[in-house]
């Protein structure tokens, strides 16, 4: 047994330090990033994903995000015939990004639609497990690589660096940051295992970049200010899934309770996602998710606005003209409080 005792970070624990700059309009600030990938190809996006769970990931929020240059890594659920439509399109396959996991009917149905879109561009792919630890995994982007030399492989997640170089090594372009930081994830609860997301990023970004890879962090982003964060500590990519529920183009289930409409927002290890695709929970494992209503909110457009808004303004802060140049003008601050919660009790939202 060993106990690492020196402290990691999650978001709530640090703030930015402002700092003097030349930029004088938050307009000023270019968001769009330009990727070149290890595997050669480059791509241009803001880089915030909508996570690929089927309550965010949809072909609805793909469109929304679309129109401001955002990307969606679709669920994994959806039929191939469907997958085989979206992607046929090319501004869907150089934005968005197809979802799997890692098992034979997978990648059966991943060979099956790439066989058929109806596009000359490689898809984004997102190699998603919940334990990226396994030595199967890393033999599975190993193959998967030399069967799609072209694609933008994203694979995850873990936490650390040393496992960050083994995926990039493997053939990774991209790798998958956080390990139970999720809104609706139980597996720290369940295991009592994980890692703070802030440090997580900051160290997983180090191992990437020096390999000339990048990281996505994903997971734990609860407000506008954690992207700031998370570009902050070096992550090259963000995505989220909670900040993104519960939004007309969301997809989970509307539920009507008096007056008031909430919309459902599960994890894709809960009870409710098992049952819903796997016929329930196995009797080997237990669920590491959950089920949350959260109140119905209407069309995403705005939530985007505010998002990117809360990111232009980060930068302005500390006088970085681009995204990309974020984590070089960032200094954290150790908090032991992040605002000032006068109005939260007893106060009603107006
Ligand atoms: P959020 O943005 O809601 O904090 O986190 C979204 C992320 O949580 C997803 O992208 C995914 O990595 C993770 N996630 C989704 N469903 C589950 C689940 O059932 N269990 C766990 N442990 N993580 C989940």
């Amino acid at each position: 047994m060993n106990i690492e005792s020196d402290v990691k970070y999650d978001f709530q624990d640090v703030l930015i330090r402002p700092k003097r700059s030349t930029l004088s309009s938050r307009k000023d600030v270019v968001l769009e990033r330009e990727f070149k990938f290890r595997n050669g190809r480059k791509s241009s996006w803001v880089p915030i994903i909508a996570a690929n769970m089927d309550t965010v990931g949809t072909l609805e929020m793909a469109k929304a995000f679309h129109e401001n240059q955002l990307s969606v890594a679709l669920h994994k659920h959806y039929p191939a015939e469907i997958l085989t439509k979206f992607f046929s399109s090319s501004i869907n396959t150089a934005a968005h990004w197809y979802s799997m996991g890692i098992s034979q009917r997978d990648l059966e149905k991943f060979n099956l639609v790439k066989s058929k879109v109806d596009c000359s561009l490689p898809l984004n792919i997102c190699i998603d497990v919940a334990n990226g630890y396994q030595e199967s995994f890393v033999h599975f982007i190993k193959e998967f690589r030399d069967e799609n030399p072209d694609s933008v492989i994203m694979a995850g997640n873990i936490v650390t660096g040393e496992m960050t170089e083994a995926l990039l090594l493997a053939g990774a372009d991209i790798v998958k940051v956080g390990i139970g930081p999720g809104s609706v994830c139980t597996t720290r609860l369940q295991t009592g295992v994980g890692y703070p997301q802030l440090s997580a990023i900051i160290e997983c970004a180090d191992a990437a970049h020096g390999l000339k890879g990048y990281i996505c962090a994903d997971g734990g982003i609860k407000v506008p200010g954690d992207f700031g964060k998370a570009f902050g500590g070096g992550a090259d990519f963000c995505m989220a899934g909670g900040l993104f529920a519960s939004y007309d183009e969301s997809g989970g289930e509307l539920i009507q309770e008096g007056d008031r409409s909430y919309r459902k927002y599960y994890g894709m290890s809960s009870e409710e996602a098992m049952s819903k695709y796997s016929g329930g929970v196995a009797h080997y494992r237990s669920a590491e998710g959950r089920l949350v209503l959260v109140p119905n909110k209407g069309p995403v457009e705005q939530a985007i606005k505010d998002i990117l808004g809360g990111l232009r303004s980060t930068c302005t802060y500390v006088g970085a003209e681009r995204l990309k140049e974020l984590s070089k003008r960032t200094t954290f601050v150790r908090v032991m409080r992040q605002h000032n919660e006068m109005f939260n009790k007893n106060s009603k939202e107006a």
